[in-house]
């Protein structure tokens, strides 16, 4: 045997074949853990949860729902569609669930793109975006965000090509929290081809305030080639759960259902969505008092001097390049956990009242930039 094939057999024998498209996938980076320095309660600012617990009815539920966890989950989810058909005002069909609505934008990738077809979103926005399409071996196409930290509407559909199969608009955009308004969005649609699927991004719905930002239900009824994408993870409380789910078009919406991982949604996690539909006045009000809370952090900020863009999100975005890092360990040195984004700048979670109190006082001795 020629010494070449023996070292080829013995190197291939190393390890099993993965798919090349792997390498493609970016590591997503989870935000770090809430660390004390000695004498003072730290506090998570960096993965925009919610700071409330649970509430005592959704408590309740997932009490009650323990007692048959011995049980696969209702595969069809038929009590959650029916809820969130309900609440949304659409027909059953028109729902998918999934496994938090990174879950659904898996589904997504899978149900539209083939390898080397393309994904265009905004950049920055969420991290999840390169991940999903890379692991379909699908592309991915930034648009990079303009000055104000806002989706470029009009770059992004002139990014389209033939290739194109998803553009995803984020609205709140994360991490930097600005909303795309109802006419430019009206205008992007009527130039994105109706074969390619646009889904627009609502993980932050509830905490926006902006008259001008769309009602994205209605651009969904208006349009076939739309689709909306919501969690129970931010508003409602529910990360740990991980439920998120689809307003789409039934041939959309049978589609996802197909790419779901059967059983996916657990039992736990659809008693609790239920519960927290119900309970919605009550987490509502929650999210009055987080955005409560961001107009005067922002305020406050604005005041300092900080050139910030318009937040309609749980979070305030800081353009730092090259002072992400000191900014980032200033906080992490106040116990104060957050994002940074490489050179990018830092992302702050608006958490617990005495959270971003402390924030303020750490952003003001940073000295604006
Ligand atoms: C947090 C977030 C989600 C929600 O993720 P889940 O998987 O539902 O927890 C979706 N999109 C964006 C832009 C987010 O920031």
């Amino acid at each position: 045997m020629p010494s070449t094939l023996g070292a080829m057999s013995a190197e291939s024998s190393l390890a099993p074949r993965l798919r090349a498209a792997l390498n493609a996938v970016p590591a997503y980076v989870p935000g770090k853990p809430a660390v004390a320095p000695p004498g003072i309660t730290a506090y998570k600012l960096s993965s925009n949860e919610n700071p409330y617990p649970p509430l005592d009815s959704v408590r309740v539920v997932l009490d009650k729902a323990l007692d048959t966890i011995n049980r696969y989950p209702d595969m069809s989810n038929v009590d959650l569609i029916a809820a969130i058909a309900a609440f949304v005002g659409v027909a059953p069909a028109n729902i998918a669930v999934g496994t938090g609505s990174v879950g659904i934008l898996g589904q997504i990738i899978q149900a539209t793109c083939d390898a080397g077809d393309e994904v265009v979103f905004a950049w920055r926005s969420f991290e999840a975006y390169p991940i999903v399409a890379a692991l379909a071996g699908a592309v991915s196409v930034p648009v990079p965000v303009d000055a104000a930290q806002r989706h470029q509407l009009g770059a992004m559909a002139a990014a389209v090509t033939e290739r194109t199969r998803v553009v995803i608009v984020c609205s709140p955009n994360n991490p930097t929290g600005t909303v795309v308004h109802r006419d430019e969005l009206e205008a992007f649609l009527a130039e994105v081809p109706r074969d390619v699927l646009v889904v627009l991004d609502e993980a932050y719905l509830e905490f926006v305030r902006d008259a001008a930002a769309p009602d994205a239900v209605q651009v969904w009824r208006a349009n076939p080639n739309v689709m909306v994408l919501r969690t129970f993870s931010k508003a409602y409380g529910l990360a740990g759960l991980r439920v998120g789910y689809a307003v789409a078009h039934e041939a959309v919406a049978a589609a996802l259902r197909k790419c779901a991982v059967p059983f996916g949604v657990n039992s736990l996690a659809q008693a609790a969505a239920i519960a927290s539909l119900e309970a919605r006045e009550e987490l509502l009000a929650r999210c009055d008092a987080l955005v409560s809370e961001r107009e005067r952090v922002v305020a406050g900020l604005l005041d300092q001097g900080w050139p910030l863009c318009d937040s309609q999100a749980n979070f305030v975005w800081f353009t730092l390049g090259a002072d992400s890092s000191a900014f980032s360990a200033a906080c992490q040195d106040a116990g104060l956990m957050v994002r940074q984004y490489g050179t990018d700048g830092v992302r702050v979670t608006i958490g617990e009242v005495e959270a971003n109190t402390r924030f303020l006082e750490v952003a003001a001795a940073f000295g604006p930039r």
